[in-house]
């Protein structure tokens, strides 16, 4: 079959949840047996998000290919269990980066080079790439912004093309808009929408599909309205109600019909029902746990939860796999000093070290870790969290001191943590990183090979700097062991302490692979370790 296209457009605020919007509507299509895949397209001029602070744009999440892209992807990867990949996240940097590069080879020559038609062709193209490659019945590509920006006009404008070439039945726009309570009128409020409609077709683009983000139930006259003063069909006029976890939208879009309706609007059949088994039973996992823990996570943007977003979300995976309700505390690295840290961490049932760039709150991670380490509390560090776990070992058990990374100390005597031969040479910041997913070969025996359950695993990965194999040696003779190793390179993933109920470094990103359909091993055995030390304590 053809591949369709859904475009999904944001109006009045953002933050509207357009990407769980979009994932939940392509999870339902899956579930009717559709090969559906999401795209973002962001309208700002970085190349990508990976060099944002997460101030900015909260989490970058990595894709298998290496590819550092908006968290949005972290949840179509969550939602859909297939994985995507660069080309699902597509910036206005990368964009004019292309056609500029092509000016410069001169394939434009002789010609002016214009936002219409060269830049609008090359959204078009970059939209199209993932639906020529066959792999796909329907294309979900989320523009991101909000409709009337002025940022977004070329992709908008790229989607009016793409809707005149392709026909009304094989590309489609659902817009998303809020629709507020006025607590002052007693009132559900329609004109912010039916402003935003208006914007849309300002840009010749008509919405298809109206999903209304509402803190209430909208009644059937105000849905009436909006259909008629948007245009749209009444079936069509959809809500968005506000719920406790992203992972009830499906079941609500369901229920108001949008797969259906987005179907019908596509000419494809809609009588099957969805299969949602799995997803109902995770649901009825998660929303009925038996145990409840605590556990910390120690970073230094604990104001922002999106920027732990992948890892809060594999909680979520592993304690609905556990039948667990999981508290996360979250804990400021730079506040943790000697007189507190005790106090901080003593009632948690695990914690874990958050990955990060920069001096900023380092020596709180060490402190924390030094804690756990000599409590028996388990602990799991994830990339930059497993570095500083080999300098606090270094330090107060090698007898290494003052050991630490050439990150953030790059004249200390014992640098522990270095940097890869193959990065000394690199001066630009933007994915020069080692990223993506690499191999990794685990010691047969370890608590880490009795996790995955085998020798040989992938996982992904985003950092320049790396366990310094001169330390190997000493390290291993104190008792910690590198558990896991690049078969080509020789380098450190995973470290482990023996002598410790539950202690795990790993140098990669165990928490970009955890979905819904396949909680992560690492994250589901910790969260066990953690529920066992509670009842063990009991
Ligand atoms: N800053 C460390 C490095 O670059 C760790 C990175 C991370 O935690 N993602 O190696």
């Amino acid at each position: 079959m053809e591949t369709k296209y859904i475009f999904v457009t944001g109006g009045v605020s953002s933050s509207l949840g357009k990407g769980i919007i979009a994932a939940s509507l392509a999870k339902l299509l899956q579930a009717r047996g559709y090969r559906v895949t999401i795209q973002k397209l962001d309208p700002y001029i970085n190349i990508d998000p990976g060099t944002l602070n997460p101030y900015e744009h909260g989490e970058c999440f990595v894709t298998e290919d290496g590819a550092e892209t908006d968290l949005d992807l972290g949840h179509y990867e969550r939602f859909l269990n297939v994985y995507t990949s660069q080309a699902n996240n597509v910036t206005t940097g990368r964009i004019y980066q292309s056609v500029i590069e092509k000016e410069r080879r001169g394939e434009f020559l002789g010609k002016t080079v214009q936002v219409i038609p060269h830049i609008t062709n090359e959204i078009k193209n970059r939209i199209q790439i993932l639906g020529k490659s066959n792999e796909y019945d329907i294309v979900i590509t989320e523009i991101g912004g909000t409709v009337g920006d002025i940022e977004s006009l070329p992709y908008i404008e790229s989607v009016r093309q793409l809707q005149w070439e392709l026909g009304d039945n094989n590309a489609i726009v659902v817009h998303l808009t809020l629709v507020p309570f006025l607590a002052a009128a007693g009132e559900l409020k329609t004109k912010p929408t039916q402003h935003s409609v208006k914007t849309l077709m300002e840009s010749g683009l008509k919405a298809d599909v109206l999903v209304c983000r509402t803190d209430r139930d909208l009644p059937d006259d105000l849905r009436q309205k909006l259909a008629l003063f948007c245009n749209v069909k009444k079936e069509a006029v959809i809500q968005s109600i506000d719920v406790p976890t992203i992972y009830d939208v499906p079941n609500l879009m369901l229920l108001e019909g949008l797969d259906r309706v987005v179907l019908k609007k596509l000419n494809l059949p809609y009588d099957n029902q969805p299969n949602l088994e799995q997803w109902n039973a995770f649901l009825q996992r998660h929303k009925n746990p038996k145990n409840r823990i605590k556990i910390g996570l120690v970073g230094k943007y604990v104001e922002l939860p999106d920027a732990y977003k992948s890892i809060l979300e594999a909680f979520i995976h592993a304690g609905a796999q556990n039948e667990v309700k999981i508290d996360v505390e979250m804990i400021h690295s730079e506040y943790l000093d000697k007189d507190s840290v005790e106090d901080k961490l003593k009632h948690l049932d695990g914690v874990l070290v958050a990955p990060g760039f920069g001096e900023r709150g380092i020596e709180g991670k060490i402190l924390a870790i030094e804690y756990i380490r000599t409590h028996n509390i388990p602990f799991l560090g994830i990339c930059l969290g497993m570095q500083m776990a080999v300098i606090e070992f270094a330090r107060h058990v090698a007898g290494f001191e003052n050991a630490s990374s050439q990150e953030m100390h790059p004249e200390a005597l014992y640098r522990v943590i270095s940097l890869m031969e193959n990065q000394k040479k690199i001066t630009e910041k933007g994915g020069t990183m080692r990223l993506g997913a690499w191999d990794c070969q685990l010691e047969k025996g370890s608590k880490i090979h009795e996790i995955y359950g085998k020798t040989m695993i992938s996982e992904r990965h985003r950092h320049r700097y790396e366990f310094n194999d001169e330390f190997r040696k000493p390290l291993q003779e104190a008792g910690l062991l590198c558990s896991g190793t690049n078969p080509e390179t020789g380098l450190v993933e995973v470290i482990e302490l023996p002598s410790h109920p539950w202690f795990v470094g790993v140098q990669y990103h165990p928490e970009y692979k955890s979905t819904v359909a396949n909680p992560h091993p690492l994250f589901v055995a910790f969260v066990k370790a953690c529920l066992e030390r509670k009842i063990n304590k009991k």
